[in-house]
């Protein structure tokens, strides 16, 4: 991807260009400069655990790169069948008590062989009337934002929720629910074995590392998630986004720090 068209997706983001008066140097992009100037953020205690330098290891990584170049989805029949019956049994659940008000489950979207798994909270309004998950608004964004590292839903990376029914009014999920809904999300990470989980909001972030310690405590660090040990990078969920457009800077450094994060795992 070519500095241009990457700049056009940050505008499309919302994401403000410095430019610097002379130039930049040594190869930066105008956005890797000004991002290489943002303080690392504190680690937070206990569940976590870093594993490489928080944003300084954006400062040295070259400025213009794919994060991903996933080949086509190319799975077997019994990995078909696999996911046939996951989605099958996810659209038949009655777990929870999601069941009684969804319209019909949100199981995922995406190449099921992607290296890079995006995991936000549960489908609104919109995901549960439409059956995929980030669509509307905050999907657009989340696509905008993505796009700008060189992935997509159509060819390189596959996107799911914690759960896969809309809970009512889009309330928070309850601890029943998400322990009700967890091995299915399991299973999709045991079928996809994915490289990088990266998880969009506080609900996804604590629900997935069983922490409370706030997000922008979570942003920064590799986590780890699973019986694999995934590696797992939190950022702001892109509803938030809308509401708080001041913040998608930040949410443009979390993603540049995946990046990163994602070329030390190849
Ligand atoms: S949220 Fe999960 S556990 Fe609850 S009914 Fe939906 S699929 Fe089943």
């Amino acid at each position: 991807m070519d500095a241009r068209r990457r700049n056009q997706y940050l505008e499309a983001i919302g994401v403000d260009l410095w430019v610097p008066r002379h130039g930049a140097h040594d190869g930066a992009t105008a956005t890797d400069t000004a991002t290489a100037t943002v303080a690392p953020v504190p680690r937070s205690s206990g569940a976590v655990a870093p594993a490489v330098a928080a944003h300084g290891v954006l400062a040295a990584e070259p400025a213009i790169a794919l994060a991903a170049a996933a080949p086509p989805e190319s799975l077997t029949p019994e990995q078909v069948a696999q996911w046939d019956e996951l989605r099958a049994e996810v659209a038949a659940c009655t777990r929870c008590v999601l069941h009684s008000s969804r319209t019909q489950g949100v199981l995922g979207v995406g190449n099921r062989q992607a290296d890079w798994l995006v995991i936000g909270e549960a489908p609104g309004a919109e995901e549960d009337r439409r059956g995929e998950p980030f669509v509307g608004r905050a999907g657009q964004l989340l696509d905008a934002m993505l796009k700008a590292i060189g992935l997509s839903r159509e060819t390189n990376v596959y996107i799911a929720n914690v759960l896969k029914s809309r809970p009512p009014g889009n309330r928070d999920p309850k601890p029943d629910e998400v322990a009700a809904c967890l091995p299915y999300l399991m299973r999709q990470i045991a079928l996809m074995q994915p490289r990088l989980i990266l998880a969009v909001g506080r609900i996804a972030a604590q629900n997935l590392l069983r922490t409370d310690v706030p997000l922008g405590r979570l942003r920064g660090q590799v986590h780890h998630f699973g019986e694999l040990n995934t590696p797992l990078i939190v950022t702001y969920h892109p509803a938030y986004l809308l509401r708080s457009p001041g913040d998608k800077r930040k949410a443009w450094e979390d993603l540049k720090f995946a990046r990163g994060v994602f070329r030390q795992l190849m």
